[in-house]
This record gives structure tokens, sequence and C-alpha cells, in this order.
């Protein structure tokens, strides 16, 4: 009984609202599609983690793609050493399955791809893949994750995989708006090779959603340059920026602020009082709404309005307009499962999906486990 689990980069749900999208119609008709949440901070590595494991951020261990830990660290979010829990590669290969797992990027592989049979990236594509459906195209393109959807087709018919991840870049949401025509244009291409992703296929599961939405936003501001305008020594790290650079233009809803706790309050006032910042979230706060490590999340949480997007820099604050995500704003993902091994499936969150594998696994690993001799 295959099943397929495709997480579709930074697809806000009004992706699909604009799109024609037959298929994926289809699949909600004959099994079930429910605007769901994702996990927050509504980031890549957060919540690919999350769909995998079916676990909370302060469980699996990811709660931004980098963090500072407590004891002034840097923690990288890109290494597997870092997930704390199984992912569902690992628990299907354990009950003997054949897996694999693909994906756009290939800073995502080292994660999803420990335990697969068969894994590889748009941008480091296997000999055989590239014989069969040619080279693929740069990852900066519109096409990258279309090529990505026509190779699941190939790994399906050639490797037979009992469970396979595919997971795309969000390029796209981040340079269009959901009307746009070639975004328009490209959902309906995903939509159409999903249908050809499963079409023949034999008692074939699948299910689809996405790691988060996607907005634009208007306004970029630097916490540290304006507490920094307070006296208020800070370092602010943004949930969606892979490593430190403090001119990075790796812009997102949600930051972390790291500063001495006797300053906390001090400084939380002054960023409530900040246009463009929806809510100042305490360590504790955070932790407890959205279930992440206190440890790695540092002393205040920000999350920006719609519009409103966390960088670095000198300037307090500044116009941009870019598409970005890491806020409430972008926690909304469709949910979209069809097929029998999600028969009675009822989750709204994208981990419910994981959530849902798991507590199949162990049904396999059940049946699959030696006995235990009866006791004397
Ligand atoms: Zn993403």
């Amino acid at each position: 009984m295959p099943t397929i689990v495709i997480c579709f980069d930074g697809m806000a749900p009004e992706y699909l609202v604009h799109a024609d999208t037959p298929v994926f119609d289809r699949l909600g008709r004959e099994g079930r599609w429910i605007t769901g949440h994702c996990q927050m901070p509504s980031v890549t590595n957060v919540n690919n983690v999350s769909i995998l494991s079916g676990a909370k951020p302060v469980a699996h261990g990811i709660n931004a793609n980098f963090a500072i830990g407590s004891d002034g660290v840097e923690v990288y979010m890109e290494s597997p050493d870092a997930i704390r829990v199984p992912l569902l590669q690992q628990r299907a290969a354990d009950a003997g399955q054949r897996v694999a797992a693909i994906s756009s990027k290939a800073k995502l592989a080292a994660i999803i791809g420990q335990h697969a049979d068969v894994t590889f990236s748009v941008e480091h594509p296997l000999a055989w893949v590239v014989e069969s459906i040619g080279a693929p195209p740069p990852i900066y393109s519109f096409e990258a994750n279309l090529w990505l959807l026509r190779a699941a087709r190939l790994v399906m018919e050639r490797e037979r995989p009992d469970f396979l991840y595919v997971t795309t870049t969000d390029y796209l949401g981040h340079m269009l708006p959901p009307e746009a025509d070639e975004a328009r244009a490209t959902f309906t291409e995903s939509d159409r090779l999903v249908g050809a992703l499963i079409e023949g296929i034999d008692d074939v599961s699948i299910a689809i959603t996405a790691d988060h939405g996607m907005n634009a936003k208007r306004r970029c501001l630097s916490p540290e340059a304006i507490l920094a305008a307070h006296g208020i020594e800070a370092v602010s790290v943004s949930t969606l920026q892979d490593r430190y650079t403090r001119h990075h233009g790796n812009m997102s809803g949600s930051a972390y602020i790291h500063l001495d706790r006797s300053i906390r309050e001090r400084a939380a006032e002054v960023l409530r009082a900040s246009a463009g910042i929806e809510r100042v979230l305490t360590r504790e706060e955070a932790a407890g709404e959205f279930a992440l490590d206190p440890a790695l999340i540092g002393e205040l949480v920000l999350l920006g309005d719609i519009e409103t997007a966390f960088g670095g820099g000198d300037e307090p604050e500044c116009a941009v307009e870019i598409r970005s995500h890491g806020s409430l704003h972008e926690a909304r993902v469709p949910v979209i499962t069809w097929g029998p091994r999600f028969e009675g499936f009822d989750g709204t969150e994208n981990r419910s999906i994981g959530a849902w594998l798991h507590r199949q696994y162990d049904g396999l690993a059940a049946v699959s486990a030696p006995r235990e001799a009866p006791a004397v």
C-alpha cells in the first residue's frame, strides 16, 4: 500500500484558490481537503520535520532554521543530528519498507534523506533520473518543482517505494502572488503532475500539504536597531535565516530576541510600542503557546503583522517589497488526504499527517516484531 506525502513549500491556500486544480479538487472530494495550520514559526525546516515526525518543535528540536542556544552557542538546524525523534523514513525503513525521499533544495536533503533507499535533489540529481527525464532546470526557476514531480513519478515506477516523501522549494511563492498568471499556470501544471504521479498505482494513498504560507511584506524592522536606539543591547535572530549574518536579507515574519533577562521587560515595552509588531511574547509564553523549546528561542519572541518582516541592519525600519513568511499570518496551509491509508483521518495540522502515519507504522512494527517468549 504505497504512501506518498508531498510538501509544497510555501503553498498558501490562496494559490489553490486562483489556480485550476482539477486533480486536487477530485482528491479533496473523494478524500478530504481542509485548510489547516502549520507549526510556528511558519518556516521551512521546522515544518518539514513536524510533517515527518508528527511532533511539535519542542519535541523534535527544530525551532527555527537557525538558533542561538541559551549557552550562546550557534546551532545550525540543517543537520539531522539536531532532530530528537524518529522521522517517517526511519519508521518505514524499520518496518521493512522501501523508502524514497526527494527534494528541490539540496539543503533539505541531509534531513530528509536519512534512512532512504533512494534520495536526491533538483540541485544534486542522480544520473539515471537525468537520463530518463532530462537535466533539471536551475533551482531558482518556477520549473524546478515541476521537474521534481516528474522525477517522483519515475521513482514510483522504477523503485516502487512503499513510502515516498517529496518536498519542493518556495522560490515561486517568494516571487509571485497567487493571482499572477505564471503562479496559476505553475500550480495547474503541478496539479496535473500529481495526477500523473498516482495514475495507475494500486492502493496508493497521498497526502498534500505545505510547510507554511506566504504574504507580501512592505516593512522590515531591525529589532536590534530599535532596541539600540533605547540603549538596549540585544541579538535578533530571524527565524528563517540559514546562518547568522547581520546584513542578511533573510527577512522573516518572526524573530527570537536574545538579551540579558534583567532588561527583558524594558525591551518588551519598547518593542510593543513599535508599529508592525503584532505580538511580543516572553520565552515562557511563546514556549507554552507554540510548543517551542525554551532553550532555543531567546528571551523574547516577536511576531510581525501581515506586512512586516524582521531583518538586521542599522536602520530601525525600512520599506521593502518582498514576499515572505514566518508569522501567524502564514500559518494556514492546505491539508489534502486521499486513499486507503487516510481513511478516518481527521487531522487539522500539517504535522497531523505524520502523526497519523506514525501510528500506522506502530501497528506494522507490532505485527512484524518477534513475539516475546511467555514468562515462566
Ligand atoms: Zn518553506
